[in-house]
């Protein structure tokens, strides 16, 4: 049986989680701060959080943030893993792809994540958040045996 390797990217591939990355690199440590203190107090659901996530951050150009997540220290065994085996390996991840594009190139595999459109390199609306879960089954489906690596206290997972 063929074996399928998928990955949650931040804090699994990348050894920092990207979204302080950006708090710190666009000033905005504050807002994501106390968005994720209501979020670990239950406060605000994690779809919500996700979403006023996306809010604040589809502000800020697109590019850049893209710019700056390529530059996220990996976890360079588990990322050379990927990139000895890309026929093997998925990347699943809660962000907006056009945010991970230059991230997700430095390992060249198959991704998948939260789409949305954007306009004037900015967020103008969030289409559609990735359910790991549905990617999981989409291989289970097609016959793989399935090995997910990552994910943490945050439930569904971004
Ligand atoms: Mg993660």
């Amino acid at each position: 049986m063929r074996t399928k390797f998928l990955f949650d990217l931040d804090g699994t591939v990348t050894s920092v989680e990207t979204l302080p990355l950006i708090a710190c690199a666009f000033h905005i440590e504050q807002q994501i701060a106390d968005l994720t203190a209501r979020t670990v107090r239950g406060d605000v659901p994690f779809i919500d959080s996700f979403i006023q996530r996306v809010q604040i951050l589809g502000e800020l150009p697109v590019s850049q943030i893209s710019d700056l997540l390529s530059t996220a220290p990996l976890y360079e065994n588990l990322a050379n893993f990927i990139r000895r085996h890309p026929e093997s390996c998925c990347i699943v991840t809660g962000n907006i792809l056009d945010w991970c594009a230059k991230l997700l190139n430095r390992l060249n595999c198959e991704s998948y994540g939260s789409s949305a459109i954007i306009e004037g390199d900015k967020v103008k609306k969030l289409c559609r958040i990735l359910k790991k879960e549905d990617i999981v089954k989409k291989y289970i489906d097609e016959g793989f045996r399935v090995v997910f690596i990552g994910d943490g206290y945050n439930g569904p997972g971004i």
